[in-house]
């Protein structure tokens, strides 16, 4: 079995981890380029949400390099992404690629699900495979920090791409780590690293931007234009809502925490039901980002995807209620860079103007 699976951000490395401790051949979807985009969008049905048609391109790409079985979410919505297996697996089937899936579902049964699992687990024992889930967990966690220290430290880094260097150098660490003690020490040199780069008493004076929005978009540095780098070159603090750690715990239920929950309270006022996706999440983040004290946010929404279009309408009262700017950028296969990157500089100067304003009282 020559597993792949769909990327997104840098939960590549922890999925990798896990796979390979369970003694699977895994191959990685390349990295999603232009390319990858034009084959999803080639083949996918034109109003499928993006990241459906994203993730398509990328399993075609891991196919073209030997890949016979994908590993997938799935459900029966709320919104689209329960049906995405599905959809992407006809799509395949019809250009001839007879791939083997192996698709954690829930709605099908405990039995289809425990099959699935038993096909993950590929007959190693229960010891192993706790073991190789806390490695990857711990990967996960590790990963999270590293993304929110980066986000910190990009706007004082003494050349431009020094951050993304070190990122990228501690990245490779992270997936040669085989234990958890390993994992702990390659975070530990990080923060080091980044401590010497981070200038805490600036750190009041930066913009704080806070990222809300459809998960796939706001966590895949591809999809969203590298938002984040983006804006750490502009000298802005920029915070996701959300980042690894949660969207397991949000879609995978043996990991649901109360947390998650709770933190979508604050929305009840506004929303009062989930609308599928993140919908009722956004309106949440985004109040709890005005009530931290964040200087704007930014909303993340593939194009078509309707919870984020309901959240879009409901964050105008909520940005006039909280006194929070939110600027939503809706992103799909024709979204151009120097489109994207003209408004988040034009927010992004609105922003410094106000804050600089208020600091001087
Ligand atoms: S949240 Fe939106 S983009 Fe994501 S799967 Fe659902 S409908 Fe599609």
């Amino acid at each position: 079995m020559k597993i792949t699976y769909p990327p997104f951000g840098d939960a590549r490395i922890a999925i990798e981890s896990f796979l390979r401790d369970f003694g699977h051949e895994v191959i990685p979807p390349p990295p999603s380029t232009n390319r990858t985009l034009s084959i999803g969008v080639k083949y996918a049905p034109e109003f499928a949400c993006l990241p459906l048609k994203i993730t398509l391109g990328n399993y075609i790409e891991s196919i073209e390099k030997g890949a016979d079985t994908i590993l997938m979410l799935g459900g029966i919505g709320p919104c689209r992404f329960g049906y995405y297996a599905e959809v992407q697996r006809r799509i395949l089937k019809d250009l001839g690629y007879d791939m083997d899936w192996i698709v954690l579902d829930l709605s099908n049964g405990w039995m289809n699900l425990f099959r699935s699992i038993k096909k993950i687990v590929n007959g190693n024992s229960v010891i192993k495979v706790i073991k190789a889930l806390r490695l990857a967990w711990e990967k996960v966690l590790a990963l999270d920090k590293i993304e929110k220290i980066s986000r910190k430290a990009r706007p004082f880094e003494r050349y431009k791409g020094e951050v993304d260097n070190i990122v990228r150098e501690t990245h490779k660490k992270l997936d040669q780590a085989g234990s958890i003690s390993q994992v702990r020490q390659v975070l530990s040199e990080y923060r080091e690293t980044m401590d010497s780069i981070i200038d805490e008493d600036s750190l009041e004076e930066l913009v704080k931007i806070g990222i809300v929005g459809e998960f796939y978009v706001v966590l895949d540095h591809f999809t969203n234009f590298e938002i984040a780098r983006r804006l750490g070159e502009l000298g802005v603090w920029a915070e996701n809502a959300f980042y690894i750690e949660d969207i397991v715990r949000i879609y995978l239920p043996l990991f649901r925490n109360k947390d998650i929950e709770e933190r979508t309270r604050v929305a009840l006022p506004y929303i009062k039901r989930s609308v599928g996706g993140e919908g009722q999440r956004t309106v949440a983040h985004t109040i709890e980002f005005a009530e931290r004290g964040f200087d704007g946010v930014i909303h993340l929404s593939p194009f078509t995807c309707m919870p984020e279009i309901v959240a879009e309408g409901i964050l105008e009262r909520v940005s006039k209620d909280y006194d929070i700017p939110v600027l939503t950028l809706s992103i799909d296969e024709q979204t151009g860079l120097a489109g994207i990157t003209t408004r988040i500089e034009a927010f992004i100067d609105m922003l410094k103007t106000k804050k600089r304003r208020r600091m001087a009282g």
